[in-house]
């Protein structure tokens, strides 16, 4: 970044180059609101004194009630001069329009650098679209900070966006807007009661009379100054929404103005320009950053959300009208918490799924038969439990095949349903998975009753997450830890049963709820 204006200020300038010569027939009029803007007013002068434009161009300076010299800056300039008494932007782009004799009226501000192909795109715009009444563009921005305009010209394409989807393309942008004369006449002129939005209001009242076109190539370097107003980047951005955005909205949605005062905002001092080609370049490592934090938010959702379809299919409830839920617990056998848990589910005469780990099985063969032997449904939770979702494909499988060979050799089941451990997933997990024959279950209804909160702590957490088709996951082990204390979730489980009862659930296994097979033969 560099200081703005110096590369202005190199430029030389003819003062006869504005003199009006009577007679001739004028096809732009620039029209310059000015209070107090004896200090960036010259840029602005400077850059339309050297437009290269095959046309005749008039431009008029409104001085609005300024108080420094800002007309004595454009009488330097050989420029047509107005004065308007009554402060407001409104008033100002009214008294320069009145005394405008172009056919086409072109707005900027004081505070605006025009490339040096402004007019002569303006020009072009109502030469290749004849039935617009009028253009408007883009806008960059300089500022006196260097944080907000970097800020605001990453936001500012999607300002343009939402303004020109709000107003269904009817809105100018205050620095860079130009409408025939005639319709401006026609509507009556600006609607001086506004202290902001003047542009827009204009542009709604003349869209019956034809439409306002958005030349991509018709842009302007602007300040931020405005919304800068003596607080940080961050307050310049809320400045933004609020004073324009929001009226913004306001005027489209309620006909009339949010803001109706605005404050001076001359401030003294450096500007820091930022070229378009430096703009371009933030915006694409802005953008590119965005994209990348959103693919990365994806694979985190993706990998660790219990509920995510990222990756593929992966039952986690069931959508239904039904007061059903179902019990699962994970990481067992582990005696002698499974018995005690079997024992209980007994006694309430629910049938539950055991998500059971390979090598576990192995070790509790009399457990795991008696599991299935009691109607329970057994399902895959990995051999040895690793974090198999980072492995290698292969390696999966071969977790895959040495759970489905552990249990089948006690059971004489190949269970189809598969909890990948600690519930992450990958892309080549779900495909393996999928390769295997078996299909991904996981939870809704979760709490971390592994690291023994507390049995009542356990009720009412997972009691608050209940809805009709919840998988409820609670742990009769500690992945291929053997006899790892699991006593408060045998302590919680006839409460949870109770409490669910109570309010009318009914119990179903994983299969029974989701209505799919339990087994792969
Ligand atoms: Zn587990």
């Amino acid at each position: 970044m560099r200081n703005v204006l110096k590369f202005l200020a190199a430029k030389s300038f003819s003062a006869t180059k504005f003199m009006e010569k009577s007679g001739e027939k004028i096809d732009i009029s620039v029209i310059i609101p000015a209070h107090n803007e004896e200090e960036l007013l010259p840029f602005c002068l400077k850059s339309l004194e050297a437009q290269n434009f095959s046309g005749v161009y008039e431009i008029i300076l409104v001085d609005n009630a300024s108080t420094d010299r800002t007309s004595q800056v454009a009488e330097e300039f050989g420029v047509k001069i107005v004065y308007e008494g009554r402060k407001g932007i409104a008033y100002a782009r009214q008294k320069g329009a009145s005394a405008a004799h172009g056919d086409i009226l072109a707005f900027t501000d004081a505070d605006t650098i025009l490339p040096p192909d402004w007019l002569e795109n303006i020009q072009q715009s109502f030469n290749t679209h004849p039935d617009i009444i009028g253009v408007t563009g883009k806008m960059y921005f300089f500022g006196q900070s260097k944080k907000l305009p970097i800020l605001i010209n990453v936001l500012a394409p999607l300002f343009y966006y939402l303004c020109r989807l709000i107003s269904r393309g009817h809105y100018f942008i205050g620095p860079n807007f130009a409408i025939r004369h005639d319709i401006l006449e026609k509507i009556g002129g600006f609607n001086t009661k506004l202290a902001i939005g003047e542009d827009n209001d204009v542009a709604s009242r003349a869209k019956r009379f034809g439409k306002i076109y958005f030349n991509k190539n018709l842009w302007v370097t602007t300040s931020t100054r405005r919304w800068e107003h003596g607080s940080s980047s961050l307050g310049g951005v809320k400045n933004l929404l609020n004073l324009y955005f929001l009226n913004f909205i306001w005027y489209f949605v309620f006909k009339k103005p949010r803001v109706n005062e605005f404050y001076d905002v001359r401030r003294g001092g450096d500007y820091y320009f930022i070229t378009k080609d430096a703009i371009a370049k933030i915006r694409l490592f802005a953008y590119s950053l965005f994209v990348f934090m959103v693919l990365i938010a994806i694979v985190v959702i993706g990998v660790f959300s219990p509920s995510s379809q990222v990756f593929g299919k992966n039952y986690w409830r069931e959508k239904t009208s039904q007061k059903i839920v179902a019990l699962t617990f994970d990481d067992g056998p582990n005696e002698p918490y499974t018995s005690e848990i079997l024992d209980i589910l007994a006694k309430y005469k629910i049938k539950a799924t055991f998500f059971v780990v390979g090598e576990n099985a192995l070790y509790y063969p009399e457990t795991t038969k008696r599991i299935l032997r009691e109607g329970h449904v057994i399902g895959d939770h990995s051999y040895s439990h690793p974090f198999l979702f980072i492995n290698k494909k292969s390696t999966i499988e071969q977790e895959i095949t040495l759970a489905q060979n552990a249990i089948y050799s006690v059971t004489g089941k190949y269970p189809r349903l598969f909890r990948p451990p600690h519930g992450f997933k990958s892309p080549w997990l779900m495909s393996a998975v999928k390769q295997s024959g078996l299909v991904v279950v996981e939870w809704s209804d979760i709490t971390r009753d592994w690291a023994q909160p507390g049995e009542k702590n356990i009720t009412e957490r997972i009691i608050q997450k209940i809805e009709r088709g919840s998988i409820i996951v609670l742990h009769d082990g500690d992945q291929t830890r053997h006899g790892s204390d699991r006593s408060q979730e045998v302590e919680a489980l006839p409460q949870i049963i109770e409490e669910l009862k109570n309010k009318g659930y009914q119990f179903v296994t994983v299969p029974e709820l989701l209505g799919i097979n339990a087994y792969n033969n």
